[in-house]
């Protein structure tokens, strides 16, 4: 028997190669892991930035709200003979309101909404010529003005106030829709640069995950595929002659014994034993005796037929099933391998040498009968007759006597 061989060059899967699939699976792990976080800071991150725009963008379109409520209810004060004095402080306190909300959208509080105010917003604000912020301040020291004027009960320059409500209306607005719209723009550019963001990280997350396919997942599957197959094999079979071994051939039997008992066909088996082999062994040695028993079994299947099978069934012993068999064929095929065998002397290695050897076998046959169960039993009674061909003599095929 050859030694069993190391499990590993079975499963074809080396150490070094094992351990170069584990670093590209830890790789693209870790890659996975980083696109998975980074996707979802992104999120994050996106959300964030939108709430605070949404904020900002708020505050931008109140005060366009707040600065059209001062004008207007300035003109109604300066027409009226006696203004009233909550009005006025309705109006100063949305002055005062306007303003508040100017240092928060220019960060010139500590209270700002817009920490880090963007290059273009801080050029509409404070360097455009005239700046949002220039005009915002104008407007609020001017409604300062008029409103004094109107509480102390002085007269209001009619050109005057024109030009307020008219630069309020037209300029004031104009410059504070354009911040809003700034601040719309900002949003939305932001926000597809996010987008285009987490679609590059989907990209490396498929791209990490084909490489993984390609490189850890098929070549495993197919190693597992050859690795299970060689298994399958090797429990099959038998090492030193390539037949089936007897656990195979028993569960293989046992399906082509059902198959023909389902049919209703003959089914034989014959069993073959090398006469006198100790003496092989026993002259030449151990490696000369398993030549022979290869030889033995080459020349068993050279005997048989396709759909027969052949399997070791013990240390020189040999099984062969034939299916769809009666006795007379049986014995036929025994006979044809019994006079094949003694016609032509093994030709085997003996050490360096190789020598010529007379070979003979005794061989045993019996077919199913009606009373027989089980495959077992038909191989005893071959068994039976192979004993009685050693008894005769050897160098014979016996059948068995009728079950
Ligand atoms: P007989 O004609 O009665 O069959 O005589 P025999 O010498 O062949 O006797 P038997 O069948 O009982 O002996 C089988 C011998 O085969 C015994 C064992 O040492 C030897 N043997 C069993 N397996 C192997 C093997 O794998 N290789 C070799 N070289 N010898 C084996
Ligand atoms: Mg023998
Ligand atoms: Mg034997």
């Amino acid at each position: 028997m050859k030694p069993m061989q190391n499990i590993d060059t079975f499963l074809s899967i080396d150490r070094i190669s094992r351990r170069a699939l584990w670093r590209v699976y830890l790789v693209a792990f870790l890659i996975l892991f980083a696109v998975i976080t980074g996707s979802h800071l992104l999120a994050e991150v996106a959300a964030m930035k939108q709430e605070q725009h949404a904020r900002i963008i708020n505050l931008a379109g109140k005060q366009r709200m707040l600065s059209q409520r001062i004008a207007g209810h300035i003109e109604v004060a300066a027409r009226a003979h006696t203004p009233r004095l909550a009005v006025i402080g309705d109006i100063l306190s949305d002055i005062n309101k306007m303003e508040d909300s100017h240092l928060r959208l220019t960060g010139q509080t500590a209270d700002t909404v817009d920490p880090t105010l963007s290059d273009q917003v801080r050029r509409l604000y404070f360097t455009a010529e005239p700046s949002v912020d220039d005009r915002v301040t104008g407007f609020l020291a001017e409604a300062r003005d008029l409103i004094a004027m109107i509480g102390s009960g002085a007269p209001v320059d009619r050109d005057r106030l024109a030009g307020f409500v008219g630069s309020a209306r037209g300029r004031l607005l104009h410059a504070l829709d354009g911040v809003v719209n700034r601040y719309q723009a900002d949003a939305e550019a932001l926000l597809n640069q996010l987008r285009l963001v987490n679609i590059a990280l989907y990209i490396v997350a498929l791209m990490v995950l084909l490489v993984e396919l390609l490189v850890v997942f098929r070549p495993l599957a197919k190693r597992l595929d050859r690795a299970q197959s060689d298994l399958a094999n090797l429990a099959q079979t038998d090492p030193l002659t390539g037949s089936w071994n007897r656990r195979a051939l028993m569960q293989g039997g046992e399906t082509l014994w059902a198959l023909g008992l389902r049919k209703d066909r003959p089914f034989s088996v014959v069993i073959a034993d090398i006469d006198h082999f100790k003496r092989v062994n026993d002259t030449h040695g151990h490696a000369t005796g398993d030549a022979v028993i290869r030889f033995f079994a080459e020349t068993c299947l050279a005997a048989i037929r396709d759909h027969d099978v052949l399997g070791r069934y013990g240390g020189e012993e040999f099984v062969i099933l034939l299916p769809d068999t009666a006795i007379d064929e049986a014995a036929a095929v025994a006979e044809r391998l019994r006079a094949s065998l003694s016609a032509a002397p093994a030709e085997v290695a003996d050490g360096a040498r190789t020598v010529t050897l007379s070979i003979t076998a005794s061989l045993g046959v019996a077919s199913r009968t009606a009373r027989e169960h089980t495959l077992h039993a038909l191989i005893e009674r071959a068994d039976e007759a192979l004993y009685a061909a050693k008894s005769g003599g050897r160098d014979r095929v016996r059948r068995a006597e009728a079950a």
